[in-house]
């Protein structure tokens, strides 16, 4: 099977590819004159199928979007499907995390709740969209740690660990994380292997 997955974070390909063994997957990057399609969902879900329906619509080929993020419970859910513009730039990493740092200053251990989010959705030719979701629990740390991943992944320590995902093995996240518990029902599911 030929599978276009629409990401432009090299990262999150590289996560992809590990989750989906025997799937050829194709990268945007063999499509230079596609332009992306405007992520205007107010949901995880909505920003998946929006990429996944443009992918298939521009290129002919199944496709999978993921649209993934963090919700911080002290902050209501955001930055939700802002994550990736937390603060002001797509992609900002750092100026992201300084500001999640300073959203959270003051609040205690213990009221530090947050999950990373993860919608996937698979648009085929000629078949309805299909979308579904995987969740990781976990807090946020008082500080970075680590360099491991990418994005929030040195302020997030998943449910059961003291350490983050920027400290952990990467082994470690790619069976616990958001993408991974969202594949593994892709597997099943959708019969992606
Ligand atoms: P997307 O590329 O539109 O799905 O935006 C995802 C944003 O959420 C990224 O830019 C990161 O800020 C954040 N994010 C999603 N998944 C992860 C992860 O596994 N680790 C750390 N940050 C993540």
């Amino acid at each position: 099977m030929r599978l276009l997955v629409a990401t432009r974070n090299a990262h999150k390909l590289g996560e992809i590819r590990a989750l989906l063994p025997g799937v050829e997957i194709v990268g945007t990057d063999a499509f230079p004159e596609v332009p992306d399609p405007e992520e205007t969902g107010a949901t995880f879900e909505a920003n998946a199928i929006i990429k996944a329906e443009a992918w298939r619509d521009a290129t002919g080929l199944p496709a999978l979007a993921d649209d993934s993020g963090l919700e911080v419970d002290a902050l209501g859910g955001a930055p939700g499907v802002l994550s990736a513009r937390y603060a002001g730039t797509h992609g900002d990493t750092a100026a992201n995390n300084a500001k999640l740092l300073r959203a959270l200053d003051g609040v205690p251990e213990g009221r530090r709740g947050a999950r990373f989010v993860c919608a996937l959705a698979l648009a085929a030719p000629g078949a309805p969209t299909r979308v579904l979701r995987g969740e990781c629990p976990g807090r946020i740390l008082h500080e970075a740690h680590g360099a491991h991943g990418f994005g929030y992944d040195p302020l997030f320590a998943p449910e059961g660990h003291d350490r983050s995902f920027g400290e952990l093995p990467e082994a470690v996240k790619a069976t616990l994380s958001h993408r991974a518990r969202a594949f593994a029902q892709a597997r099943e599911a959708w019969g992606l292997a």
